[in-house]
């Protein structure tokens, strides 16, 4: 078996001299503020076993990888009915392009653009009152992460709302298609705080690990998922989950993965580990520059990647 904790150590070694590189977002201001040479990696394996090295257990803000928490709730509330509000393809554009929305009629192309993940906390919020499905998500987290203490950032989501002119623009034009049931205010407030979560490494690559065991945590003995769901939204992140993006990172490294702008990357090795890793530097698609590299070297070397050694 590959000793997991040198494999972290060599990467994060080898990636060392090169911290800082890209280009840390800062059109959500608060995202600005974070030191670009962080850099951290946590894996955690389907058998319990935990590697993690450099700043692991560093809160950050996940932002987008957040929308595979929110389409999980939302099957689970919703089931197959959610794909009459948000597609299942690749949309060849940047996370917040608006121009497919137009001809689609605001039905966005898959759930992890910007646009598809409002759709996605619209539904979240079918029942609730704003507080109460941003409330359910953190409480969903905690669940999936087997930890109390993971909270949204306030600041990080104050921000985003004073500034989210295009996620505005996205959902005001979704709405007027009909295809949102509740406020734009509403299911903003909703989307701008589940992106504002704060995670460390350990607790993103925990809070994935049903992915990687067929739907149950093995860790904690929960059953979060089928089997069948938990496939299927591996599919979507190894299709969707990058961006523009997407083809690359199954090209380089090879796993489902999820991306955010604040850096970090969950992806999942099926059938074996969870992994997170965070950089904040951005390459041009917005995501960690040096988290795809990571990854890419862990895959190379541990020969995880779905498409074979
Ligand atoms: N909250 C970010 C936005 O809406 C998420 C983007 C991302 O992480 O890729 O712009």
């Amino acid at each position: 078996m590959a000793d997991l904790q040198a494999i972290v150590d060599e990467i994060h070694e080898k990636l060392t001299p090169r911290l800082g590189e890209g280009k840390v977002a800062d059109y959500i201001p608060q995202l600005a503020h974070v030191d670009p040479k962080k850099f951290g990696m946590a894996i955690v394996t389907v058998d319990g076993e935990m590697v993690k090295v450099g700043d692991a257990d560093l809160p950050f803000s996940i932002q987008s990888i957040s929308k595979v928490f929110t389409l999980t709730l939302a099957l689970g509330k919703h089931g197959e009915t959610t794909w009459n509000r948000v597609g299942r393809e690749p949309s060849g554009s940047a996370f917040n392009s608006i121009v497919q929305l137009e001809h689609e009629e605001g039905k966005p192309r898959n759930p992890f653009i910007n646009a598809g993940a409002i759709a996605v906390s619209d539904l979240v919020l079918a029942g609730h009152t704003p507080r109460e499905a941003i409330g359910e998500i953190v409480r969903f987290v905690r669940y999936l992460a087997d930890d109390d203490a993971i909270a949204i950032d306030p600041a990080v989501a104050k921000s985003e709302q004073a500034t989210g002119y295009r996620n505005f623009a996205l959902a005001n034009f979704m709405r007027s298609f009909g295809k949102l049931d509740h406020p734009v205010e509403h299911v903003l407030g909703v989307y701008f705080h589940h992106c504002a979560l704060a995670m460390t490494c350990m607790q993103l690559a925990r809070s994935g690990l049903f992915l990687a065991a067929s739907g149950s945590n093995p860790l904690t003995g929960h059953t979060v998922v089928s089997k069948q769901r938990a496939r299927r939204i591996n599919a979507l992140m190894l299709t969707c989950g990058h961006y523009d993006g997407s083809g690359d990172f199954a090209y380089r490294v090879g796993l489902p993965g999820k991306s955010g702008v604040g850096g970090g990357i969950l992806a999942v090795a099926p059938g074996r580990a969870s992994v997170a890793v965070w950089s904040p530097g951005l390459n041009h698609n917005g995501n960690s520059l040096l988290g795809s590299l990571a990854l890419e070297m862990l895959t190379a070397r541990t020969g995880w990647s779905v498409f074979g050694l």
